[in-house]
């Protein structure tokens, strides 16, 4: 047993590893020389090896001797991308609600995750430097952290490097880098005025100056289109009343962004959102409810516009990059230089770069997919969730946290306000903002008074009764025909893609089913193939049946493409694309395919639940809905409300150009509430209904939920597993006053995925709090083969 050094500070260090069994955090002594903080990235020994630790807390000493001698830390990682002390505090708040790994939990702050390699680097020794050479080479070891030797060598020469490793300046010893070289631009900032005199004279300094001391700071490249030489600028520079620095680039954007937009001249009710949102003094959420085309892009833009102003940072959350380029143009049109877009089609390094220009506050406004919450920021004034409905920000791997959660976690720290944008709000967030900490804002009406499409319900059953096997009904028809006469163009909506849905043996009753999982697989015709929706296997298609070699093969249920050929038929003129999973696989094509539509080179626009995401397309006068009960026979307690929500926002994607919206809805289920409701598109009285039925049922908001998915190759192993998590479970709540309900082992809706057999456990009551930590440490619950889904949707 040893005593730590008189004076020093332990570090507490979480080691950047998946392993399960290292999630402990590890003390280390710090080093004087070293500057570590919270959030620092260190090298430390482990074991035999070195590793990359996270400094998650300091302290002064420690409480008690330790077990064994405690080792100190042996560098500095890269300091500018260690972690801010609130990301570590968020990532801690993470493990804890999503019951999850810190490491994991941090990692998702990281920009780099794989871009670091080990090498031998040098970072600043203990000793003084001795002569001005030695003092230059610290200084720029100093201001890069730590340099590779063969670079310092070829900078001073290797027997300087070698002298300064003897003398101790200089330090060796392994460091991950990263893998990717900066880039980076030239700036320029105002620096001083105190001494404007010595300009005496230099008319064009001065007015260099002066329009720096307007604008703070902008790219050398931004002052010479103003017309300023960069030898006029180095020459400001020197006398120490400007600041010539380097900062990283901004990445190209995947949108082009047009010529610039100015704000528009906001209506009454837009004013009104902005001013109460935009005078938020205690970092408030804020449920921004605005029907279809109400304009809230607009609000947004004008309350990130004014948290500029304040030198403040926007995050700025849409579901799906690819599917919403419209709002992203905008925003990229009204700020350009200042907005960093965050996609998963960047380069590694421009990840980096966008991510160091909002750590370093160069750029103001992070526009980017559920990730983006994750985003580094000088000082944050604003976090806005488009769309913040949609299920896409939920994580469904671990950590599986929903990113409107992180937003307010985050929020809460920076103290500033989070706004929650939908015309259907999630009932839950909607529910705090009647009767719990959040605030509701309204936007009534579409911008220029224009009405909300009107509704047809068609019942499917009547067409059957009336000999229509189509899946387009005589409604929609006639609709699509007029719309094509009126030049308009038309949306249809389907949620199945794929040809036939299932391919049966009439004979003998045989279902082409997946290998590993237990479903049916789809008949995919462009591709010639049955594919599992599952796991993505494929299989050809049979010609006898497999199981009896009848040749009754019959192929049942229709997806896009069917509805697509259908369309074909019925409407020969008509231009027709299709938007889902299988259209959309390259690069770039959901948007390439969304922007053609726009531009009215097709006239109608087929295809899954991404043609209803946000979309804003003046020349859509019509909408066919073709089974708006998919979701609804799900058995989960949100079907319902899904339901509604896609509905609601499909129908609300016509009619907002000059010509007034139709929607024909086509059901097996007209009378149910979902539906009803959705055809008059009314929030309010789905909400009042639905909000009573969770009441009485106990589901969410009323009752938190827990779900614990078991998963394992073999059946009986599984259900062993599960029961074990069951067990552990009843036994802490026995002790705990029977605190929760614990639900299960049931087989999950589908029994079988990749070849794994799915049970499910489900966790509700009024604080899970206490059995979430408790699962921390029950031995059960770490099993390999148990997922943990708090919050799940
Ligand atoms: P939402 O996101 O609420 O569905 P959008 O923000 O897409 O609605 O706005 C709908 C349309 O109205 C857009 O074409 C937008 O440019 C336009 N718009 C929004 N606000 C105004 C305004 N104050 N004056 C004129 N047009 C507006
Ligand atoms: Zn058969
Ligand atoms: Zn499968």
């Amino acid at each position: 047993m040893s005593e730590t050094p008189e004076g020093s500070k332990i570090a507490e260090i979480i080691i950047n590893t998946t392993a399960k069994r290292l999630q402990q955090t590890f003390s280390y002594i710090v080093p004087d020389h070293l500057d570590v903080r919270i959030g620092s990235r260190v090298l430390v020994p482990f074991g035999h090896r070195r590793e990359e630790g996270i400094v998650v807390a300091l302290r002064e000493h420690l409480d008690e001797a330790p077990a064994f001698e405690l080792k100190p830390i042996e560098g500095l990682l890269s300091t500018q991308t260690g972690f801010q002390e609130e990301m570590i505090r968020t990532a801690l708040w993470i493990r804890d609600y999503y019951v999850c790994n810190l490491s994991d939990a941090l990692r998702l702050f990281m920009i780099d995750k794989k871009g670091l390699i080990r090498g031998a680097v040098l970072s600043l020794g203990p000793t003084a430097p001795q002569g001005p050479r030695q003092t230059q080479l610290q200084a720029y070891v100093a201001e890069r952290g730590e340099v590779e030797k063969g670079t310092l060598g070829r900078k001073f020469g290797d027997a300087a490097v070698e002298q300064a490793l003897k003398d101790k300046v200089l330090i060796s010893h392994i460091s991950y880098r990263n893998r990717i070289k900066d880039k980076m631009e030239d700036w320029l900032s105002f620096a001083a005025d105190d001494n404007e005199d010595i300009l005496h004279g230099r008319r064009r300094q001065q007015a260099l100056l002066a329009a720096l001391k307007e604008k703070g700071e902008a790219p050398v490249s931004y002052w010479q289109k103003e017309g300023f030489s960069r030898d006029l600028m180095r020459r400001l520079c020197a006398t120490g009343l400007a600041r010539w620095s380097q900062r990283p680039t901004r990445t190209a954007n995947i949108l082009p962004s047009m010529q610039g937009d100015a704000p528009l001249t906001l209506t009454a009710e837009q004013e009104k959102a902005v001013k109460v949102i935009g005078s938020d003094e205690t970092s408030k959420t804020y449920v921004l409810h605005g029907v279809t085309g109400s304009g809230k892009t607009e609000v947004y833009m004008h309350l990130a516009a004014q948290v500029l102003e304040r030198g403040k940072q926007v995050v700025v959350l849409v579901p799906e990059i690819a599917l919403t380029g419209q709002i992203v143009r905008r925003f990229l049109r009204r700020f350009d230089d200042d907005v960093v877009v965050m996609h998963s089609q960047l380069s590694q390094g421009e990840k980096r770069n966008n991510w160091l220009r909002m750590q370093s506050g160069t750029s103001h406004i992070c526009i980017g997919a559920r990730s983006a919450v994750f985003t580094a920021a000088q000082s944050l004034g604003l976090i806005i969730v488009d769309e913040a409905h949609d299920s896409s920000y939920k994580q469904d791997e671990a950590p599986r946290y929903h990113a409107v959660a992180v937003a307010r976690k985050r929020a809460e720290y920076y103290g500033c306000p989070v706004i929650l944008g939908s015309a259907t709000p999630a009932l839950g967030d909607y529910y705090r903002a009647l009767h719990g900490d959040y605030v509701l804002v309204e936007l009534k009406e579409r911008v220029g008074k224009r009405p909300l499409p009107s509704v047809q319900v068609v019942d499917m059953r009547d067409e059957l009764a009336r000999g229509n096997y189509r899946v387009v009904s005589d409604a929609l028809l006639d609709l699509l025909q007029a719309t094509l006469v009126a030049k308009q163009q038309a949306i249809v909506l389907l949620n199945r893609r794929g040809f036939s849905t299932f391919v049966m043996c009439r004979k003998c009753g045989y279902v082409v089913k997946c290998d590993t999982c237990d479903v049916a697989m789809v008949y995919h015709r462009q591709a010639e193939k049955m594919r599992c929706h599952y796991c993505d296997a494929e299989k050809p298609i049979p010609t006898v049946c497999p199981s009896c070699g009848s040749k009754y093969i019959k192929f049942f249920g229709s997806g896009t493409e069917k509805v697509e050929a259908q369309l074909h038929e019925l409407l020969p003129t008509a231009r027709i694309v299709r938007l889902d999973q299988d259209t959309t696989r390259r690069k770039h094509s959901g948007d390439r395919i969304i922007e053609a539509f726009r531009r009215h080179e097709y006239d109608i626009l087929l295809g899954t639940q991404m043609v209803a995401k946000g979309h804003d397309f003046p020349g859509v006068s019509a909408v066919g809905i073709l089974s708006a009960d998919s979701l609804l026979n799900l058995p989960a307690y949100w079907a319902g409300e899904r339901t509604f929500q896609l509905l609601t926002q499909a129908a609300g994607r016509a009619g907002r150009g000059d010509v007034p919206g139709r929607v024909v809805l086509q059901t097996y289920a007209p009378d149910h509430y979902a539906i009803q409701c959705a055809a008059r598109q009314d929030y309010k009285a789905f909400y009042d209904q639905e909000i009573e039925a969770r009441r009485e049922l106990g589901y969410p908001p009323f009752q938190e939920m827990a779900k614990i998915l078991v998963t394992d190759e073999d059946e009986t192993a599984v259900w062993r597993k599960a029961n074990d998590v069951a067990a552990a479970l009843h036994s802490w709540n026995k002790e705990h006053g029977e605190a929760v309900a614990v639900i299960g082992p049931y087989e999950d809706i589908i029994k079988k995925i990749r070849g794994k057999y799915r049970l499910v456990l489900t966790l509700t009551g009024d604080d899970l709090t206490a059995v979430k930590l408790a699962m921390q440490h029950l031995p059960a619950c770490w099993q390999s083969g148990v997922i943990i889904d708090a919050d799940p949707l």
